[in-house]
Parts: structure tokens; C-alpha cells; sequence
């Protein structure tokens, strides 16, 4: 037994740091390790439990309940009721799909070919459900500056067959809320359901709230506001593997349930896209949050938003470097000038010890660093400055990496669908990926890939890195 566990310590040492607040994306670091420790426990009891049948195993009811109930007392919901999900892009999902398939509450319709409004900077998450669900995505501009749509041409791209409009409070890529008073008003206007996307905002807003800072609207206590997505495994900092859908009362929810008699076994009636479910993230998230409790959040959101506004500071003030926007929660988005780009950057991080994520341009924007600064984080922002600030000398000093004109006007001319696999192939050569792709063994320096890919078109992007992906996920 310890042979196994001893092999699974091993290969984790190839992985990210989920803890120390050098990792910033992805993990959530508390820096409380007794709550790490209730939440590993947690999972170790409850992993063999199957939330598939809420009778069966009353006990999940009843911690589904409780945490539904804490987040409908966050975010201002009387009548909220609502379901714990494995993560936001599930959320997200259903929300989506109650929205094609319920309609406003009262008057439930069909739409033939549904579609939603949403921001350019919403989760990709809504994309994947307009991939899945056949409800095309409308996406508006946002203001260049702001990074927030206007909610007057949010009311423009509504049409008859709108089923969703949806707000980000706040949005990953930039960490501004949207205007989500007068998004859910245009709405609510035209009868049409809203999503506030609260996914890494929900559990910290309204604790900054609580703590005295000027946090604006955006929960049930708006009106319009139909559906809210907000994760535990973020700044709940829970065990990965549960979020919280809510929606302003049952009937926006009916339609997400699912039920199906239409085979001879047991009839099916599931909540989620799961059906067999394990129980061990929701007793985790359950047995954290009430371990770290109201006070405890209203502390660590405190903790984490006042680091995030003094790396802001510091950051801006490195020469070479420009933060996007103030944020206004506790995500950081950097971006360099002419003398050193982005990606190199994030290598020159990386030897340092910091994990920092690249973004790609996007439309009219350049591409940029995303910082998720958690507590944990805020106890080492001496060295993140210190790093922050020799890595981009160092970016500096080597330059932007450069993409040869020809690879680039040729990247711009490709179309994916033409591709067969020998191409793609090929591509993954010319893009420092070949060999991952072979063995598994990322590049030392991820640059060179990332901006090859910042000069191809989005759907490039989104094609080679599927075949990069369909590579590297077979058996060895
Ligand atoms: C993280 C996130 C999501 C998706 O959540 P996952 O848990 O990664 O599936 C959706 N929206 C926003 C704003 C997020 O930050």
C-alpha cells in the first residue's frame, strides 16, 4: 500500500505547488492547514458515497441543503433554491440548459434555434454550453478601458429567440464586474432570464461586502437576476469538485432536472449532468465552510483583496509592466510594453518559482498575465515583487520572442477544416510541441509555443491544441 502511495508522491513532484501561494491559477490556497486537513478527511470518507439517489444517502441532502442555504444568504436569495455542481463550467452548463428549455418562469416556451447574449469577456464555459446545447452565443464588445459591455448594446443583440442574458461578477480574464443592475434590467425587460457568472467572485464579494468595501450589485437583491454560479472550490477554498448553481426560486429550476423512466432499470432522476456521483467534494466543501465559517471568509477575502490591490501597486510601478484594470476583486491582469512580451515573462516566472497564466490576444486586446492571488499568496508578496520584477528585466534583456512573418501570414491563411492529421503534425513541430506530443514532456520554455499561437486565428488555436491534446492523451 505505502509502494503505491509512495509512487503517486513521485510523479506529484512533476506537478504545480497546490499550496504556498506561488501557484496563481487554478489552486486556491486558504493557508489554513487545518481546514486543508478537515477537507482531505472529508473526501476520504465520503469517496465511496454515490449521490446519484438523494434517499439513499440522506446525509448528502442534507449538507446539499445546508450549502445551497449559506449561498442563498450570501447573495440575497429568500426563495433561492439550488444544486451543487463539480465545478463551474457545470454550473454554467445548466444554467444554459434550464434557460433553452424553461424559458422565463411563468410563460415556459419552446425556442427553435435559442441563443444568448453574452459578454466577449464571459467563460469559455458558455461557449462549451452554446458547443453542446445549440444555443448560439451572441457575444458583444466591451469597452476597451472598462473591459465591461455596455448594457445598451447588450439590449440590441437581444433578439425573439433569446433565451439568456449573462453577466460576470467578476469576469476571469480582466476581474471587473459587469454592469449587472442594468444587464438584468434589460432582461428582465424583455422577459429573458439572467445569469450572473459569480463563479470566482460569489463567495469573496460579499464578504468584501460585509468587511466595509464598496462592492456593487450584482446577487438577488438585483432585479432580473435569474441564476447565479458560484464555486466552493475557489474562494470557498474547498476540495476541487463542487460549485453552486442557484436560481431566484424553484421554477427557474425545474427544467434543469432530468428524469427518464424510459429503459427498464431504476428510473433515472438526476440534478446534474452526473448521474453516479461521488459525495466526497460536497462533504468536503460542507466540513471547510463551516469549519472556516462566516468570520473566517470575511478575514480571508480581506486578506486576499488587500494583497491583490498592493501587487496591483507594485506591479504597475515595475518599469515595463502595466496592470490592465484596478481590480476589483482579487484578480490581476498585467501586460508588458514593446521591450519584453508576455510569455517570456511567464517562463522567467517560472524559473523563479511562480506560476503566472499567459493570455492570448483577443480580438483588439494583446495578450496579458492573469494573477488569481489567494490568502495564501498575500504572506509573499515581497518575493512575488522581487520576481515580478527580475523576471521582466530578464524578458527584457532577451526580447519578445519573434514569430518569422512567413509563419505568421501563413498561420492567418490556414483553414483548420482542411487539415488532415499529417498536417497537424506538422504544425505541432513547427510549434515546439512535437515531441510533448510524442513523450509527454512539456518544453522547458512554454514562449516560443505561446506565441505561435498568439499570431493564429482563434479557431487555429482551438484546432491545433485539440490535436495537440488527442496526442498527448493515449496510453504509453
Ligand atoms: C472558473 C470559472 C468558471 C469555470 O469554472 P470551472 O470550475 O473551472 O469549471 C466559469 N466562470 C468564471 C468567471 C470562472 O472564474
Amino acid at each position: 500500500m505505502t509502494d503505491v502511495l509512495a509512487r503517486l508522491r513521485a510523479l506529484q513532484e512533476g506537478d504545480l505547488p497546490t499550496h504556498g501561494g506561488s501557484t496563481l491559477a487554478y489552486v486556491y490556497d486558504s493557508g489554513l492547514a487545518e481546514a486543508d486537513e478537515i477537507g482531505r478527511a472529508a473526501l476520504a470518507q465520503y469517496g465511496a458515497t454515490n449521490g446519484l439517489d438523494p434517499t439513499v444517502f440522506p446525509s448528502l441532502r442534507t449538507l446539499e441543503n445546508d450549502l445551497v442555504g449559506w449561498a442563498a444568504r450570501l447573495l440575497n436569495g429568500p426563495t433561492a433554491v439550488g444544486t451543487v455542481t463539480s465545478g463551474g463550467t457545470e454550473s454554467v452548463l445548466l444554467a444554459v440548459q434550464a434557460a433553452r428549455d424553461g424559458g422565463r418562469a411563468a410563460a415556459p416556451r419552446s425556442v427553435a434555434s435559442p441563443n444568448m447574449v453574452i459578454p466577449a469577456t464571459a467563460h469559455a464555459a458558455f461557449h462549451k454550453a452554446a458547443h453542446y446545447f445549440g444555443v448560439r452565443a451572441i457575444v458583444v464588445d466591451v469597452d476597451p478601458v472598462t473591459f465591461t459591455p455596455d448594457p445598451a448594446d447588450m439590449a440590441a443583440a437581444i433578439d425573439d429567440n433569446t433565451v439568456l442574458v449573462v453577466a460576470s461578477a467578476p469576469s476571469y480574464a480582466h476581474g471587473v464586474v459587469d454592469p449587472v443592475r442594468e444587464i438584468a434590467a434589460v432582461a428582465a425587460d424583455r422577459g429573458i432570464r439572467c445569469h450572473v457568472d459569480a463563479c470566482i467572485g460569489g463567495w469573496i464579494l460579499p464578504y468584501l461586502r460585509r468587511d466595509g468595501v464598496a462592492v456593487p450589485d450584482f446577487g438577488f437583491a438585483v432585479p432580473g437576476v435569474t441564476s447565479i454560479s458560484v464555486d466552493l472550490h475557489k474562494y470557498a477554498y474547498t476540495p476541487k469538485g463542487a460549485s453552486i448553481l442557484l436560481h431566484r426560486d424553484a421554477a427557474f429550476r425545474r427544467a434543469q432536472f432530468f428524469a427518464s423512466a424510459a429503459w427498464p432499470g431504476y428510473t433515472m432522476l438526476n440534478s446534474t449532468m452526473q448521474s453516479t456521483k461521488s459525495g466526497a467534494p460536497l462533504a468536503a466543501a460542507w466540513a471547510v465552510i463551516h469549519h472556516i465559517g462566516d468570520e473566517g471568509y470575511q478575514r480571508l477575502a480581506r486578506v486576499a483583496y488587500d494583497a491583490t490591490q498592493d501587487l496591483a501597486k507594485r506591479a504597475d510601478d515595475i518599469d515595463g509592466l502595466t496592470l490592465l484594470t484596478t481590480p476589483a476583486t482579487t484578480l490581476v491582469a498585467l501586460r508588458t510594453n514593446a521591450r519584453a512580451d508576455v510569455f517570456t515573462l511567464a517562463d522567467e516566472m517560472a524559473t523563479r518559482g511562480w506560476f503566472v497564466q499567459p493570455q492570448l490576444s483577443f480580438r483588439d486586446q494583446p495578450p496579458s498575465l492573469h494573477l488569481t492571488v489567494s490568502a495564501a499568496t498575500a504572506q509573499r508578496l515581497d518575493a512575488l515583487t522581487e520576481a515580478l520584477t527580475t523576471a521582466t528585466q530578464a524578458a527584457q534583456a532577451s526580447g519578445p520572442v519573434q514569430v518569422s512573418p512567413d509563419l505568421a501570414a501563413a498561420a492567418t491563411a490556414l483553414d483548420p477544416s482542411t487539415l488532415d492529421e499529417a498536417a497537424f503534425d506538422g504544425l505541432l513541430t513547427i510549434a515546439g510541441l512535437g515531441d510533448t506530443a510524442a513523450t509527454g514532456t512539456l518544453p522547458t520554455r512554454m514562449a516560443p509555443v505561446n506565441a505561435l499561437l498568439d499570431v493564429a486565428p482563434p479557431a487555429l488555436r482551438e484546432a491545433l491544441l485539440i490535436a495537440f491534446l488527442d496526442r498527448l492523451m493515449r496510453p504509453a
